[in-house]
Formats: C-alpha cells, structure tokens, sequence
C-alpha cells in the first residue's frame, strides 16, 4: 500500500540524503574510488537486485587498492571454500599503527597486573575497535549490500565528521558471516527471478551444515565460519563494541535496536547496559531525525543466552549489539496491509505505540532499499557513540574485566581430571574453554587441565560451565512465564559428560602448571602390545571413530555382548574388540585411548561389526537438525548417504542401506512436505518448485515399514518419533503428544534421565545421563505380543524433583517414570526411537554414544 503520506515521506527522506551527500563533500573524494554501483554495473539496492558475495568481495578488494582508510584481513576459507573477509577501516594514520592499538585493546581486555593510571593512559590513547558483522544469517541479506555503501562512504568521505569518527574508531567490517549462504541465496533469487517463486525459500540449509543455526554455535565453535570469526574477536582484535545485523520478519516493527527485552542474565556486569543502551538510543534519535518509523526497543530478543555471536560477547566483557531490520521477500519489495500489522512477541504485544514504540509504521511498500537505508542510518549511529565515548568505552571494559577477574578466587580452578568416563572429550572441553579466548592451564606431572575462576572470562567461564536457572519473567503476575528466546541450558559439563570440579591449589601446586598447548592431549595407553586381540572401553566417543576407520579397512571389529574377565582385569558388556592393528602405540596416540592386549580370546559372544551403509533422510523443508546430524556423522567418520523423498519412494532402499535415520523433523513434513499450522493460523502455504514439494507420501512409509520388516533398521531423532508411532504398529505412545504449550514446555532444556546399560544402544553410557530436551515427548511403553520386543533404554526419574537438571521446565510431573528412549525389534528389522536429543546442535556430546550406538546395531546380529 502506497498511501500518500509514505509518498511525501519518502520524497522527504530522499532530498535529506541528497543533501548530506553534497554536504559531506563526496565531490572531492578520489577520482579513482568508485561507488559499489559504478565498480559492479548494477545499481545497489533497487528492486530485484542484488550483489552477491564474489562480486562484493571484489569491490572490498577495489577500495583497499585505491585508498589507505582500508585494508582487507582474510579470515580464513569458509566450509564451501570461499575466503571470509574482513575490512579494517580507519584513519590512514591508525592503520600505520594498528599493531599498537590492537596491543593496547588486548591489554584493557585482560588488565591483570595493571595500575589505574596504566589503565586510564591506555584508555586515552587507544582507539575504539568496533566489529560489524552482517548476513550471519543468508537471506538477512540487506546488510550485505548496505556494508559496501558505507565502506565506500567513509573510504571517500571528506567531511570532518567522517574524518573525526575515523581518528577514533577502527572499524572491522565483516560484509558476511556466511558467504556461502549469500552466494546460494543470490544464485537461488535469481534462477527464480520473475517467476511465481520470485524471492521465495531456497529448499536446502544456507549453511551447508547448520542453516539458521550458525548463531547458535558461539560457545561450541563447531563451524568454520564460527570458529574464525572467534578467532579474530578474542584471540586477535578484542573489539570493545560487536554489532550484528540481522532481519525479522516483514509484518511488525521496521527495526529493533537495543535496549535488549527481559530476562537479563544475572552472571552478566550491570555495566554493559549502560554503553549498549547508549548506542541503541543514538540509533533509534538518529533514525527519527531522518523520518524513518517504526523503530522499537526492549523487544523480543533478551540478554540471558549466550550462543550467539554479540550474545556471547557480552560474557567475555564485550559491548554486544543487535539491529534486527524487517524483510522484504530477499530483494523483491512486500506491501503491508495495516490490518496485518502485528505485535505479539516480548515487548510488543499489540501492534501499537507505546513507549518504547512511539511511532509505529503505518504499514506500505517496504523495500530493500528501505532495509538498507535503516541499517546504515543505525551503523552510522553506532560510529558516531563509540567516536564520542571512545575513552570511557575503553575504560568500561576495563573495569567489567577486573570485576570479573574478582569475582573469582585466586588460588580456586575448574579442574578437568583424564582420570574420568572420556578423557579425550575431557580434554576437548579444556582446549575448547582456551579456543573461546579464556586462559586454561595444564599440569604436565598429573596430566589435569586447570582453569582459572579469577580471569577476565570469568563471567563466561561459570556460565558454561555452570547450571541455568530461567528467571521467572512475568507479563502479568500470577501467569505463566515469558517463554525463551531460544534454548534455557548450555552447561557444557552435562551437555559433553565431562566431570568438572572445583579445587583450590597450594601456591607449590600453582607453580607446576604452564599454559594449555596444542598438543596437551591424552597420550593414549598401550597394555600387552604383543597381543593380537586387543580390548578398547565403549565409553570414549573416539572409539567409535576408531571403529569406522578400521572397518573402512576392512578390518575385524567386533563387541563383547557379554562382560568378560582377562587375569585381574574385568571388562563390561559393550567393550569394542579389535584384531591386527598394526602398531598398537600409534593407534592409542592418534584416538586418545587406552588398548588393552588380551592373554586369550574372551571366550563370551560377540557381534561382528560390519560398516553399516546410512541413509539420512533430508526433507526439502531444509531441516537444521539433518545438517548437524550429517556434520556430526562426517566426524565419526560414518559411511552415509543423504536420501531425498523419492529416494524414500524408490525401491533400492533395502539393497542400498542398512540403516534410515530420521532426523528432528516434525511427521507432516516427512509425509507431506509441509508444516501443519498451529491453532488459529494460517493455513497458507507457499509451494517450493515442484520438484522440491511434496514428502514422502503413504508410499514412502510403505517402503520404510518393508525396509525394516526385511530387516532394516530405523532411527528416529525427536519429533520424527511421532512418525513412526503413527505408522507403525509399535507398543509405544507419545503421552505428550497433545500436550498444550501452557501444560507442558521444555523449550531446551537438560533434564536427568536412567539409562539402562545392558543393550547395544546403551553400551558405553553411564547409569545415569544428562539428555537435552527440547520437544514434547514422553514415551509410554506397553507390553507386546511375540512379533516384536521392545526396551526402553533411557527413562526420566520417578520424582518430579529430581527430572531438571539445567534450564528450566514446566509440567516435569508429566515425564516422571515415562521413557526417553526406545529400541524395538520389529520383522526382521530394528526401530529406535530417541526422544531426547542425542547429537542437539553438536554440543550434547555425552550422548552421542547412543546415537552411534544405534547405527552400529543396525550391523549387529541380534538372537531371536
Ligand atoms: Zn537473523
């Protein structure tokens, strides 16, 4: 709707650009610094055009070649292979010396052992260092396009304003955090350009693993793209200030900026606030001056979770700021009736002014051009705060770093002990507590990784390696909470099943400790290395590994389905066998684990491992959880395959594969393709191209139901339970499959659950475990005929009390006693149903176990 307002709205806004075009002086800029509309032949930011990632790539390269004010750091090679870059853009003096303000920002980060007056002198001198990241997420993709048009304005820009923000700032701008997705999005937008999927969903992840889920990754650093940018932000650059710009969706606010919404993590410095709030206000001041609606604060996102990139930042003494801008349909412009309007989140309920809403977008035509100019008028704003407090925002994240230093002990440690279930995850969470920038120490004679508590990360430090409790953050006394903004626990003791205590150390026991290096790992043990059988525990992840490396080489791997003595030593049901391994010193080094040689054969049954053939299922409504599956599997080195719909159709199924695996993905989008809407909704749904629509239909169930009746085996991972509850025959039922949101919510959650240890799929695990939960799904078991046997492997506690162990949860009654995993044979084949997530977002990696467990199950012969 274009009503006559808007029209005179944006004549307004436009003759204000004109003006502060000519008043900054852009006349006099270099001749040879051209603009990203020049330099690319296209105009930037008109309808139905976009620049993509190798073409904006190259206009960065064209200003660091024709102007001092910039160069280009490559961070490194994303998971497609495309170089992620990152420009530096300052005065040309500051550039000279940026090895000296980067000294000094590492210095006011981590302030131990310095004066005030140090301090305050570091303050004065240093420069703000302002990190920008765009387009984490793909189809957010405006920011990508505005980062070219603000590197070319302050690069060229003459003015004194532009002149003076630049003395003050080193600004590191990041076009994209996910090239790969911007270049699939821009080759996907422009196959369907002028057809009815004009601007429509691409039906894959735009990150090749994770999708949507790359800023979820921020504590975990599982991803290429995560793990660089890391690597720049707290272990290079220590930026003070980290914004991050993103899109939401096209029918409320036009955009968000900070102040964040309720709740806010109490671990987290008060301070933060203060600076951040600043900024986000100068943005929404700087966005009304120049007529632009629809600006809101303290909305929808909260300050209590630390996984994604500014958020975690915020723990590691960081100013960490989100812009959130309203989409348009990638570059194609959307028309908003009023009446569609809506509020309904945190902070906005009904779309209507309010305080921190004052003047609400009337509805209209929104374009990407619109994104764009929003986001700049808020990066401007950004530039012009941190140019203005520079010293005091130097200063600050000095004084949150001592706070936090304080509130440890300073002869107390996180202790990581080998002595432990898995040693090599032990030692993966110690090197992964160092990769996320905090000081780790490692003691050498006892072989233990020793963590500061009194660090300027430690803040960041306890709430990882804590437990979470979810404040109860009320609309309204007396009613149900606020839900989440996302997931409520991230313990990553619990979440990995590594054993984490806390010690204090004598001054004599500090002094044999020395900083964590890359090779601290364990060393792996050989016991009788002249034996030719050799036993290797089930309880370390790596085995498993082990296991697919040497049945790749064809080589004999077998599990004792039966406990077994050997002279003193006794070893489990579950414990992995392998023959002829070469050297056996090599094989413990390189997987961390310990080989034991036997005296004689155990003489107990054992099953033969083969490698079995996977097929992960992948809908074409791309579904994050089979990319995680698929990335976690590509670790494990697992022989798989993806299988699409009319793979599922197909009759090659049984000859292909030996196993199915399901991931979280709900049963309409499995057999229809679609997501079934929720009460009250709409049930409109926009069609991917045909060749992408549709699922597997009652002809893909038939198949699988054949596939395992012929002696198949079929994994399904959360929501996917309910599929095969539903079509197959199975004496299991989802108790809370009906259960309305307000009677029972575990939105991400880490609840306590008993695992049974005698079954293949349990090998390995401890009695009792920590499950990440974040469905509806309790299961309740009921005794079979003689067809089928069915066992239920892990199951909740019988007290209600006892069911949480982080996060938070309502209606734990409704679990007690109900099972949390299922294994059933079934025909010839295998069923097993996880009702917790055993492999969530790569970061639940004490229960990987059973997951690869279950694959290999589908290789084990089992006695009828
Ligand atoms: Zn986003």
């Amino acid at each position: 709707m274009n009503t006559p307002s808007r029209v005179v709205v944006r004549r307004i806004s436009a003759l204000f650009v004109s003006l502060l075009v000519s008043a900054g002086g852009f006349a006099q800029a270099s001749s040879s610094i051209q603009t990203p509309s020049q330099f690319l032949g296209i105009e930037v930011g008109a309808d139905r055009t976009l620049a993509d990632y190798r073409q904006i790539g190259s206009y960065f390269k064209h200003l660091a070649a024709s102007s001092r004010r910039i160069e280009i750091e490559n961070l490194g090679p994303t998971t497609l292979g495309n170089d992620m870059i990152m420009a530096i853009i300052s005065s040309e003096e500051n550039l000279k010396n940026k090895e000296r303000y980067r000294e000094i920002a590492h210095k006011l980060a981590d302030p131990r052992g310095r004066s005030q007056s140090e301090i305050d002198q570091l303050a004065r001198e240093g420069k703000a260092i302002v990190l920008v990241t765009c387009d984490i997420h793909a189809s957010e993709i405006g920011s990508t396009q505005m980062a070219m048009e603000w590197a070319y304005a302050l690069v060229a820009g003459q003015d004194a304003e532009t002149k003076r923000r630049l003395e003050n700032v080193i600004l590191l701008l990041v076009p994209s955090l996910n090239p790969d997705g911007q270049i699939m999005e821009v080759e996907w937008y422009r196959k369907y350009l002028g057809t009815i999927y004009e601007g429509g969903r691409m039906p894959w992840l735009y990150h090749h693993y994770v999708g949507h889920d790359n800023n979820r990754d921020w504590y975990m650093l599982t991803q290429k793209e995560t793990k660089a940018m890391n690597r720049a932000a707290f272990l290079n650059w220590f930026p003070q200030v980290w914004l991050d710009e993103h899109q939401m969706g096209s029918t409320g606010p036009r955009i968000f900026v900070p102040p964040f919404s309720s709740p806010v993590s109490p671990s987290l410095h008060p301070l933060l606030w203060r600076p951040i709030d600043q900024i986000g206000t100068s943005m929404a001041w700087r966005l009304e001056e120049q007529r632009k609606s629809g600006v809101i604060y303290g909305y929808s996102y909260d300050a209590y979770w630390p996984g994604g990139t500014m958020n975690t930042a915020w723990w590691k003494n960081c100013f960490g700021l989100l812009t959130e801008v309203a989409s348009v349909r990638l570059a194609t412009p959307v028309e908003v009736e009023p009446g569609e309007l809506s509020g309904g989140s945190k902070g906005l309920i009904e779309y209507r002014q309010q305080t921190n809403f004052p003047n609400p977008w009337p509805g209209g035509v929104w374009r990407l051009r619109d994104i764009m100019d929003y986001e700049r008028i808020a990066s401007d704003a950004l530039l012009e705060t941190c140019s203005n407090y520079r010293e005091s925002i130097l200063r600050d994240v000095a004084i949150m770093a001592m706070d936090a230093v304080k509130s440890g002990d300073p002869y107390e440690y996180y202790k990581i002990s080998l002595e432990q279930r898995d040693p090599p995850t032990a030692a993966r969470l110690a090197h992964l507590i160092r990769e996320n920038g905090a000081e780790v120490l490692f003691s050498p004679k006892t072989r233990t990784y020793y963590i500061p508590t009194a660090q300027p990360y430690a803040k960041f430090l306890s709430e990882v390696l804590g437990v979470q409790r979810y404040p109860m953050v009320k609309m309204v006394a007396g009613q149900n909470i606020l839900p989440p903004y996302d997931v409520t626990a991230w313990s990553l003791p619990l979440m990995m099943g590594v054993q984490v205590e806390l010690e204090k150390l004598s001054a004599e026991a500090e002094r044999g400790l020395r900083p964590l290096q890359e090779d601290d790992w364990p060393t792996g043990i050989v016991e009788n290395a002249t034996a030719s059988v050799f036993a290797v525990s089930h309880e370390t992840n790596t085995v498993t590994r082990l296991i697919n490396d040497l049945l790749r080489k064809k080589r004999n791997v077998s599990v004792a389905r039966e406990a077994f003595q050997d002279g003193a030593r006794s070893f489990p049901a579950g414990t992995v066998l392998i023959e002829s391994v070469g050297d056996p010193a090599v094989l413990a080094k390189s997987y961390s684990i310990e080989l034991h040689g036997l005296s004689r054969n155990p003489g107990v049954s054992a099953s033969k491992l083969r490698d079995v053939r996977v097929a992960l299922y992948k809908p074409w409504q791309a579904s994050m959880d089979e990319g995680w599956t698929r990335w976690v599997l590509e670790q494990y080195n697992f022989n798989y395959k993806n299988i699409d719909n009319n793979n599922v159709k197909g009759a090659a199924l049984g000859t292909q594969f030996d196993v199915v695996l399901l991931p979280d993905v709900s049963k309409d989008v499995i057999v229809d393709g679609k997501r079934k809407p929720e009460e009250g909704q709409s049930r409109y749904f926009q069609d991917l191209p045909p060749e992408y629509s549709g699922g597997i239909g009652k002809e893909g169930s038939k198949n699988l139901k054949e596939f395992v009746e012929k002696g198949g085996t079929l994994v399904a991972l959360g929501s996917a339970c309910d599929f095969v509850i539903d079509e197959f025959n199975i004496p299991v039922v989802n108790t809370l499959a009906r259960a309305r949101s307000d009677e029972f919510n575990c939105p991400g959650s880490i609840l306590r659950v008993h695992i049974d240890p005698g079954h293949p799929v349990t090998y390995g695990m401890p009695q009792e475990a920590a499950a990440f939960v974040n469905e509806r799904i309790a299961f309740r078991t009921s005794v079979p005929g003689p067809e089928l046997t069915r066992r239920v492997l892990a199951s909740y506690p019988d007290d209600a009390e006892e069911i949480l162990l982080s996060g938070w949860i309502l209606g734990a009654e409704r679990l007690e006693r109900r099972a949390a995993a299922v294994a059933l044979t079934y025909g010839k084949g295998k069923l097993v149903l996880f009702g917790f997530r055993v492999q969530h977002r790569a970061q639940t990696e004490g229960t990987y176990r059973m997951l690869f467990n279950a694959l290999q199950w589908a290789g084990m012969e089992e006695p009828r």
